[in-house]
């Protein structure tokens, strides 16, 4: 059985949706986290985990979308979405720093907000770190990240960077880059089993014209295949380890 930790699935159209759920029940996943990354697409995210059996929501503000949200009492928004028991992340928070980003005091600030509900609900979080690995340790440190269960959301990181995620008690995320980018195996190869999980951050992907070119949560499996090849470990045992360390860190 396998987890997919992180999805934006919500975000597809209804008839592709019921075709990726199809699929990713023929191909044995068990969860599927949709993870929010507005307000509006934080309540959709609940609204899918109430109608399908495997999905479950994840809230969270996603730092390249902080100008898309106008409500200030976004927190308390949360916490009423955080009622609903298959609500069982805050996720996608982080920082991104691009020519054009909202400025980092203000991500800094949602960031830091977002993390303090994670400990007040007692909730694991998935974080996004785009060219902000330094700010993010820092806030790592700051708030004692290890006083909680993290995941960093698609890991493509160097193994030093990696290796101070994994002091503070995060676990990182692997995704379909690993399938093709040698020195991320590299990194990979190095990552204790137990610190591992899975996603493929499935969202729709219309810049690709052909539909069965998109990634779903069904390519979970090229990614235990690669890892089980990376570690020279029988697919079972990785997808046993993984499948532990995914309900550890959501509590299921
Ligand atoms: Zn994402």
């Amino acid at each position: 059985m396998l987890i997919d930790i992180h999805t934006h699935i919500q975000q597809f159209e209804d008839k592709d949706l019921s075709n990726l759920i199809i699929n990713s029940r023929n191909a044995k996943i068990e969860v599927i986290i949709a993870a929010g990354t507005t307000i509006e697409d934080s309540k959709k995210c609940v609204k899918l985990a109430k109608e399908v059996k495997e999905v479950y929501a994840a809230v969270g503000i996603h730092p390249q979308n902080i100008y898309d949200d106008k409500n200030d009492d976004y927190i308390n928004l949360f916490k009423e979405l955080l009622k609903c028991k298959k609500t069982i992340m805050i996720s996608e928070i982080g920082l991104d720093i691009q020519d054009n980003s909202v400025p980092l005091k203000i991500q800094k600030k949602i960031f830091i907000e977002q993390i303090n509900l994670a400990k007040e609900v007692n909730k694991p979080i998935a974080f996004h770190v785009r060219n902000a690995e330094k700010e993010i340790l820092d806030i790592i440190m700051s708030e004692r990240l290890f006083e909680l269960n993290s995941v960093a959301h698609y890991f493509n990181g160097t193994y030093n960077y990696a290796k101070k995620l994994l002091d503070n008690n995060i676990f990182i995320s692997v995704a379909k880059p690993i399938l093709r980018d040698k020195n991320l195996e590299e990194v990979i190869k190095k990552i204790p089993l137990n610190k591992i999980v899975i996603e493929t951050d499935s969202y729709p992907q219309y810049f690709k014209k052909n539909r069965k070119r998109w990634t779903e949560p069904k390519d979970l499996n090229l990614i235990i295949m690669k890892l089980s090849e990376i570690f020279k470990i029988d697919k079972d045992i990785i997808i046993e380890n993984i499948y532990n360390n995914s309900k550890k860190i959501l509590n299921l």
